[in-house]
């Protein structure tokens, strides 16, 4: 292995340039702060995205609203709005203070997207966003739909029919081709999952049982996109729901800020100078939590900071931006083997583009170990009576990893843990998951 070149450099080269690949490269949990990140109004106008992008991604899902009714009739009670809730987790916290023995200042509070509706996962953000817009603009391009009209007629026989005639394609670890097998067969269009290795025998069988079309790979989440991207290239009526590189995805995952400045209010949480926002997010390839972190600095600005979780097995984002080789770079290069529980962080290149993106709006990374992942949503069902999957999990460490390494200045801060999936876990396996964990915890 020595002798291998990675963009122009051995692994001892990039060992010695970045003294902190040794440690990720020994699977170590690790932080690493960022220390490139700067003022949003410094940044901003070199951005490929901005404010505007996230206000117009927000006044979409409001048309959205009335075929997400027409749909998921259990949404009626909800205005055919996909959110979740924010609540303050007060048990879970004194909990955590014991078990890192560290006080936490602030308040520490969790989103909910683990039970976010019908796709139960953050991916009803990203994966519902870009199909119902896939499905907008056909209809558009059809002359069967203009904007002002109601979109409730999207879920009529007709035109389940015409959209019968097209097809949706992902690559995915599990959860966005469950968000885009669970909408994209609603709505009438030929679905293929392409799933990669780690992804969960329920899930495959979820889909199956919706009328979607699952194609197992022996190989990791990047094949799996592959393959996927290459056969749908070769048919001009299927769409690639590009996880890699998806603008769609991102924008639709971004209007989580604008939802969550809203619930502060509403709460009477005040977000400013002397009450900084932080926000803990599991990442996979970037999307989600590189969408909700652009949100938040755009709709936030300076106040808002985003500190991404990542599996010790799995950490992409955190090699990408610590080398700068970004989506050049999969972790299986430097000897990692991507193995993990948490199915949802398994990816071993990050996205093409949010990499680059979060360059100087990150504030950091942390990874954790996967029995640490089990421990804590044991910790969580045990404090709060909440139950999530493995890789939503991967956030709660964030606020401890930052007081031990003194990257906390703020004692009035505002806490946001993202629990990113769980809720779609059938009850035996979410039992086991419970179990594993207890027993760690009872070590
Ligand atoms: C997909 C996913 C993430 C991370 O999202 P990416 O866009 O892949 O970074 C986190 N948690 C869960 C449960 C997920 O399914």
């Amino acid at each position: 292995m020595e002798d291998k070149i990675i963009m122009g450099n051995s692994i001892d080269n990039w060992i010695e340039k970045h003294p902190e690949l040794s440690h990720i490269m020994q699977y170590n949990p690790v932080y690493w702060q960022n220390n490139q990140v700067m003022k949003i109004s410094a940044i901003k106008n070199d951005l490929p995205l901005q404010l505007s992008d996230v206000i117009d991604a927000e006044k979409r899902w409001e048309r959205f609203a009335s075929i997400i009714k027409s749909l998921f009739p259990e949404m009626e009670n909800r205005q055919g709005i996909i959110e979740s809730e924010l609540i303050e987790i007060d048990k879970m916290k004194v909990a955590l203070e014991k078990d890192y023995n560290l006080m936490l200042s602030g308040k520490l509070f969790l989103k909910l997207d683990s039970h976010l509706p019908i796709a139960g996962s953050i991916k009803a953000r990203g994966g519902f966003y870009e199909v119902l817009k896939h499905a907008e603009t056909l209809a558009i391009e059809h002359r069967l739909l203009s904007i002002e009209e109601d979109y409730a007629k999207l879920a009529n026989e007709e035109m389940k029919q015409f959209y019968s005639q097209y097809g949706l394609s992902v690559g995915s670890t599990g959860n966005l081709g469950l968000s885009i097998g669970i909408i994209g067969t609603a709505l009438g269009f030929q679905v293929t999952i392409h799933m990669s290795a780690d992804a969960k025998e329920w899930k495959k069988q979820l889909l199956r049982d919706k009328g979607a079309k699952v194609i197992e790979y022996t190989s990791d989440y990047s094949q799996a996109v592959t393959e996927g991207r290459k056969q749908a290239l070769a048919d001009p009526k299927t769409y690639f729901i590009d996880d890699e590189q998806s603008i769609d995805l991102f924008l639709g995952y971004s209007v989580a800020a604008v939802r969550l400045k809203k619930q502060l209010k509403e709460q009477q949480i005040e977000v400013n100078e002397d009450h900084p926002l932080y926000v803990y997010i599991p990442c996979g390839v970037g999307g989600a939590p590189g969408g909700i972190c652009f949100g938040l600095k755009m709709v936030f600005g300076d106040v808002a900071h985003c500190i991404f979780a990542e599996p010790t097995h799995s950490p992409s984002m955190l090699m990408g931006l610590l080398t700068g080789l970004h989506h050049n770079l999969h972790i299986s290069d430097f000897g990692l083997d991507n193995i993990t529980e948490a199915d949802g962080l398994a990816v071993g290149s990050a996205s093409k583009f949010v990499g680059k993106m979060m360059e100087k709006l990150l504030d950091g990374v942390f990874t954790v170990d996967d029995d640490d992942l089990f421990r804590l949503l044991a910790l969580l069902n045990k404090t709060e009576n909440i139950k999530v999957e493995p890789s939503a999990a991967a956030g709660f460490m964030g606020p401890f990893q930052l007081l031990k390494n003194n990257a906390l200045q703020e004692n009035n801060t505002v806490h946001v843990i993202w629990a990113t999936g769980g809720a779609l876990v059938p009850d035996a396996i979410m039992q086991d998951f419970l179990k594993k964990g207890e027993s760690l915890n009872n070590k």
